[in-house]
């Protein structure tokens, strides 16, 4: 069996102003190494960051790119510049951008591929809405959805999955420790059927996850950390998650 390093990564949405580089500076002063520890601001903030983390155990990560290497694209980034200003990751396919701005799983993958290609560690989300769990058949649309989003070419070094049920983000609610491990165990089987490799690629939880319950999540098969939105704007918050993987 693989092991796998797990991965607390911070996705700080369209939150923060310069200012917040002093949560980031708690964060890098604890300094943690029992995970990797990643944290997404927002593109303005990425060079600033990448200075402040400067050796500490902490990676800093984009919320999004475009698929083309540079060119004509209004208020679009691009992997290459993400990679150039010093992100390591970036994450794709998170579901508000799917709704916001009605990505699709093949531009999903697109992006995927443009991150991989800089040297990008490409975090690919999937997750189903509260209708779609309901209707029955979460598992697999959402594995569905993740073999629509992942490049062929995707491997344990250079892609993530995230599962996000949609309804569990930024909501405190939390599926059962059974609906995440049944996902997660779903996930990694079509991983590995697919890539054979995909034993060792790692498999984030997200949604609601906080300090109170992420030791319990985290000691789920299958789950290799965490994808944290709200919980990872407070360096507190954050390193009680860090902590607890
Ligand atoms: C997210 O948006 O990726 C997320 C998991 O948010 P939250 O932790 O706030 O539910």
């Amino acid at each position: 069996m693989t092991t796998r390093r797990k991965l607390v990564a911070g996705n700080w949405k369209m939150n923060g102003l310069t200012a917040s580089a002093a949560e980031l500076g708690q964060m890098c002063d604890a300094n943690p190494s029992n995970c990797d520890v990643l944290i997404c601001p927002p593109y303005p903030l990425i060079g600033r960051f990448v200075g402040a983390a400067g050796n500490a155990h902490i990676e800093i990560g984009a919320q999004d790119c475009h698929t083309a290497e540079s060119g004509a694209h209004t208020g679009d980034v691009s992997a290459a510049l993400l990679a150039d200003v010093g992100a390591t990751a970036v994450i794709v396919g998170h579901s508000e951008r799917r709704a916001d701005h009605g990505e699709s799983s093949a531009l999903v993958r697109a992006k995927a591929e443009a991150a991989t290609a800089h040297g990008l560690t490409a975090i690919i989300c999937v997750g189903e809405t509260l209708e779609q769990r309901e209707a029955g058949g979460a598992g697999e649309l959402v594995v569905g959805q993740m073999l629509d989003s992942v490049p062929d070419g995707a491997t344990a070094a250079n892609t993530v999955i995230a599962y996000e049920p949609v309804w569990a983000i930024g909501t405190g609610k939390v599926p059962t420790s059974e609906q995440i491990g049944a996902m997660h165990a779903a996930l990694r089987a079509a991983l590995v059927e697919k890539f054979g490799e995909g034993d060792g690629m790692r498999i984030l939880y997200g949604g609601s996850v906080k300090p109170t319950n992420a030791a319990e999540i985290f000691a789920i098969a299958d789950v290799d950390g965490g994808l944290i939105g709200g919980a990872s704007l407070k360096a507190n918050d954050f390193l009680g998650i860090v902590s607890a993987a």
